[in-house]
């Protein structure tokens, strides 16, 4: 009988477990097989050294600009080494697994090899979760549910929450090795005609994580390896990469959330869903780590407070729906949501424009690196000026 289990020991229930298991609370932290590469472009904000101050000492990539492209190769160029903290570019096992470690260190309990996939339920009550491991189905028993297990759960379809096709994203990336022309502390985005873009991280020197995403509905109209393919045979990308044999480290294809946070969702009776399977990815530009550690976060503290208050009901953890920064980036991503028919209009003609104009003056140019980067709205000045 554990305090919490926690389905998925990705960054949303590492995170999650971490917080609990440091209060004292008997945590089961589940993952079907955490040897597995979250396929992911492995950019993370800043934000996360608020959450895991520990990635300062480590020794990833440091990210501190970003170049960006329009459809048309309008170019936008922004450097932000003077004015915020840089950015870290990861291999997502290296990266999952370190923050996974600091959850076991704090006294969480992993079960690896443990494929979550229904609730155990008595007298009408979710007690627990079974799972399916190579020597047959286990059960964990807990007082607290937390589903993290990401764009596969089973255990949110079983509370008939499975998300429809028109409600994902989906992307591919590969990480390859080989001489390039990046400058190494650099972010490079493609927009395309079509809602999605392209992408090329530096992950070292030497090595670089590339891929395509399709939002928006577009995942209907378009093949996504084909684009993929497309994309690495690009002239505007061959001048990055020249070379003709690059080393395929790891290549990989996932879904996303592409809708934003669904906030009916997020909690019942002694559940709480956090991360991708909640929907923390934002619509415009997929980033998703961060806001999935941020909500695990605040879903542990949701659960410290229930537990305190004696009440696991839907009373108590409706607060992690309702808290102020859950509020927030729902409500941001709801906006970004409502801007991406405007933004690739007419094959991504307005996205273009609004490089145009960031051309010429500096503070059109942070409110479109605002609006990429670190989820603001554009003002009503910018968007009328596009038009
Ligand atoms: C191709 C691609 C590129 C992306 N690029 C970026 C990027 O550059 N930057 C960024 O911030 N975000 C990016 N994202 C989004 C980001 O990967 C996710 O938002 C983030 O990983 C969500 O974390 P999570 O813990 O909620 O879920 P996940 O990272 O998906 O972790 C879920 C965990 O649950 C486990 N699991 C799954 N099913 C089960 C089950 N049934 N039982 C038990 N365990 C289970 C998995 O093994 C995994 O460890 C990208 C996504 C994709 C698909």
């Amino acid at each position: 009988m554990y305090d919490v289990v926690i389905s998925g020991a990705g960054p949303s229930g590492s995170k999650c477990a971490e917080i609990l298991a440091k209060n004292g609370f008997k945590v089961a932290l589940i993952d079907k097989n955490i040897a597995w590469r979250k396929p992911c472009g492995g950019a993370v904000h800043s934000r996360i050294f608020k959450y895991y101050p520990q990635l300062r000492k480590m020794n990833f990539h440091q990210i501190s600009g970003i170049t960006m492209y329009s459809a048309d190769y309008h170019q936008l160029k922004h450097k932000w080494n003077d004015t915020r903290d840089h950015s870290i570019t990861v291999d997502r096992l290296e990266f999952d697994n370190f923050i996974r470690n600091i959850a076991i260190e704090a006294g969480a309990e992993l079960f690896d090899k443990n494929l979550s996939y229904d609730f155990i339920i008595k007298n009408n009550r979710r007690i627990g979760i079974r799972t399916k491991t190579p020597s047959g189905s286990k059960e964990y028993l807990g007082r607290v549910i937390i589903i993290g297990d990401g764009m596969s759960s089973k255990l949110t379809n079983k509370l008939g929450l499975k998300k429809n096709i028109e409600e994902l994203m989906f992307a591919k990336c590969a990480i390859m090795e080989g001489e390039n022309n990046l400058d190494e502390n650099f972010m490079y985005i493609f927009f395309k005609p079509f809602k999605g873009y392209g992408w090329l991280f530096p992950l070292s020197e030497k090595s670089f994580n590339i891929g395509v995403g399709i939002f928006g509905l577009d995942h209907l109209k378009y093949n996504l390896n084909q684009l993929y393919t497309e994309f690495l045979r690009d002239p505007h990308i061959k001048k990055f990469l020249p070379n003709h044999n690059y080393i395929k480290k790891w290549e990989g294809a996932y879904p996303l959330p592409g809708i934003g946070v669904n906030e009916k969702i997020l909690y019942s009776d002694n559940i709480m869903i956090i991360g991708d399977a909640a929907g923390f990815v934002s619509p415009i530009s997929g980033e998703g780590i961060s806001p999935s550690v941020i909500s695990g976060n605040i879903a542990a503290e949701t659960a410290i407070l229930a537990f305190e208050e004696e009440d696991i009901s839907k009373n108590t953890f409706k607060k992690y729906r309702y808290h102020p920064t859950i509020k927030k980036i729902a409500r941001n991503y709801k906006m970004q949501r409502s801007m991406i028919n405007f933004l690739f209009e007419n094959k991504g003609s307005n996205l273009s424009r609004m490089f145009e104009l960031a051309e010429r003056d500096n503070s059109y140019r942070e409110e479109v690196v605002g609006t990429f980067l670190l989820n603001h709205t554009p003002s009503k000045d910018f968007l009328l000026k596009i038009k």
